[in-house]
């Protein structure tokens, strides 16, 4: 299955040159970030999976618009093959959410206690400090989601995706982060996952996560996702580019027809695979 890591290397491409693409290339070489494991994690333990996602942007903890695309992508593929999926919204993107997808709940510490597996889309990981920060090295207040990875029961497996460092689940990468990434030091998040995703945006590492699990199982859930309509709705609901920090039909500052490109370059890749 090693082929599925072509849809890994689409995402990572660094598009923002925020260092994610220095740091996908280390971690991929030493073999600490793929899609292979955790695609099979997720076909193999299939009954119950929370998707974890929210990130709010200072100054006024607006949600924004990495993340829940890649959240309501997984969570329309893996309810397409049948599978018990909820997404678990941080507050600043919870009616957004709710609106286009009506299993969002918000997030309670005992809610994921029972789920297999947990993925945490773009959502806020402590740092050192025990702060939490924006790529600028801001502090923000987000809900901690991430106390799910933290705190996570025997058994269960924990996929973390993101983009910048500060997320939960980078801190199984932080020596990388801290290298490539601007004030890695600071905004590192401690938080580890049993298995991370990097990308270049955390939606794109998601869509390739759902990627491969299509080419593992011959069929295309790329297919029937509309991301301009979701990032529309998104838009409506007030939800902001992370990094031009106001409403935009973009996701960190990557303009709607890149990310169409980027989009469907991944579905097609999906179909080269399928039909290799
Ligand atoms: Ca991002």
């Amino acid at each position: 299955m090693q082929e599925v890591e072509a849809l890994l290397q689409i995402a990572n491409i660094d598009l923002g040159q925020r260092g994610i693409g220095k740091v996908f290339s280390e971690a991929y070489l030493s073999k600490r970030v793929s899609l292979t494991e955790p695609a099979r994690k997720l076909l193999e333990f299939s009954d119950d999976v929370t998707i974890l996602v929210g990130f709010p942007i200072p100054p006024k903890g607006i949600g924004e618009t990495d993340g829940p695309l890649g959240a309501l992508c997984l969570a329309l593929a893996l309810e397409d093959l049948g599978i018990n999926v909820k997404i678990v919204s941080e507050k600043s993107v919870f009616n957004a959410l709710k609106s286009l997808w009506e299993k969002t709940t918000r997030y309670t510490i005992d809610i994921t206690k029972r789920n297999k597996v947990i993925v945490s889309i773009e959502v806020p990981g402590r740092a050192m400090d025990g702060k939490y920060y924006s790529m600028r090295g801001i502090e923000i207040f987000p809900e901690n989601l991430d106390e799910v990875l933290f705190r996570k029961s025997e058994g269960q497996i924990t996929i973390g995706i993101g983009d910048g460092g500060n997320e939960a689940g980078m801190g199984k990468i932080r020596d990388l982060i801290i290298k490539h990434i601007d004030l890695g030091e600071k905004i590192s998040s401690v938080v580890p996952a049993d298995y991370i995703i990097t990308g270049g945006t955390s939606n794109w590492a998601a869509y390739a996560l759902v990627g491969a699990i299509s080419v593992m199982i011959s069929k295309n859930l790329l297919k029937k996702f509309d991301e301009n309509y979701y990032l529309r709705a998104l838009y409506e609901s007030g939800l902001i580019d992370g990094v031009i920090g106001e409403k935009s039909m973009s996701v960190d500052g990557i303009p709607h027809a890149i990310l169409e490109k980027m989009f469907n370059l991944i579905k097609s890749t999906v179909d080269m695979l399928i039909n290799k």
